[in-house]
């Protein structure tokens, strides 16, 4: 079936214009009438350089991945969904009877079929099909904006899942773009007594910094390792969380943490990075990395509905779906005070 969609084309060509897209409701899928969409660091990715690592855009393909709405069709199977459910969607869909997902770990099934990324389309259209289990209804108390947010929130709550954190822990998050925000606000509602951030832009630290527990470094001006020194009396931090993807976060970066500590690896750098195994092994330092998410979304959202999480204040600003090239554009731009920009269908 045909319908309106923001494609991109090929490298920095994005139209609006109509696209054979699927119209199929199986016995296990739910129809949803889409009215959020936020826009990621991966579709402006895509939009500016036409691929990332091995996913490379061959074809046309509908752009989104972060996105909330309203169900207008059940298939024959659904039970815990219906027409008029507000719901946001998990973007990645793995064969659910692989050796994977059978261990809980869908997000690392090989198989696994991801909006917005080669050749697989996004969501910036007004309709999608998507399959039930990966379709999750709205607290009354969770508006469109924020459950379009859960998404990204959720790369955040898996780090703070794998990190372990108990209860008073401290941390530092790496990086203070979208992603290390939504890491530092997992690791706080999920028990850290404090987080500290850097990075280089004082307008992304100052955004991290509005929230309570948050302190903020700009690595420009203060070595992070005396900061960590000085809030922890020399001992370090429980867990890092690198959030930036530069390999030079890794330099003395078990420095950072404390004997027995945790680093979890969010940021994908490019090029292989260093690690000194001796020094971190001699701390015993656990590692932990981070491919997306499995099983939070309904964590994610039940910590925005109680309160514990307000991601309200990271949506910079919001465009009607016929400016959606307008709003790439401006995401290509890439300004330090933009977090969230959303398209609203
Ligand atoms: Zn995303």
């Amino acid at each position: 079936m045909k319908a309106k969609a923001l494609v991109l084309e090929k490298v920095r060509d994005l139209s609006l214009r109509e696209i054979d897209l699927p119209s199929k409701v199986g016995p296990d899928d739910v129809k949803i009438k889409i009215d959020t969409v936020g826009i990621c660091g991966s579709d402006v990715h895509y939009y500016t350089h036409g691929r990332i690592g091995s996913f490379v855009v061959r074809e046309p393909m509908v752009l989104g991945h972060e996105a909330a709405g309203t169900i207008t069709e059940v298939g024959a199977n659904v039970r815990d969904l219906k027409v008029g459910d507000r719901v946001c969607m998990e973007p990645g869909v793995p064969d659910l009877s692989s050796r994977a997902s059978k261990l809980g770990l869908y997000n690392v099934d090989p198989s696994v079929v991801f909006w917005a990324t080669p050749p697989v389309h996004g969501v910036l259209t007004p309709y999608v099909i998507h399959p039930a289990a990966f379709t999750y209804k709205l607290p009354d108390n969770v508006t469109f904006a924020e459950a379009a947010m859960v998404e990204p929130f959720a790369v955040g709550l898996q780090a703070a899942v794998k990190a372990q954190i108990k209860p008073g822990d401290t941390a530092v998050v790496t990086g203070a773009g979208p992603i290390g925000i939504m890491a530092a606000l997992a690791a706080l509602a999920s028990g850290c007594s404090r987080v500290i951030v850097s990075d280089l832009v004082d307008e992304k630290l100052a955004i991290a910094a509005r929230y309570p527990g948050v302190s903020a470094v700009n690595i420009k001006k203060e070595k992070l390792a005396d900061a960590v020194k000085a809030a922890t009396d020399g001992w370090g931090v429980d867990v890092v969380f690198e959030a930036s993807g530069s390999p030079r976060a890794y330099d003395d970066i078990q420095g950072l943490i404390c004997p027995g500590g945790c680093l979890v690896a969010i940021g994908m750098p490019i090029e292989p990075v260093k690690l000194d195994i001796s020094s971190v092994a001699a701390k015993e330092i656990r590692i932990e990395t981070v491919f997306r998410y499995a099983n939070v979304f309904d964590r994610a959202l039940a910590m925005i509905a109680s309160g514990k999480v307000d991601l309200k204040p990271l949506v910079s600003e919001t465009f009607p779906f016929d400016q959606s090239i307008a709003a790439f554009e401006r995401a290509a731009e890439g300004r330090p005070r933009d977090v969230k920009l959303q398209i609203k269908m």
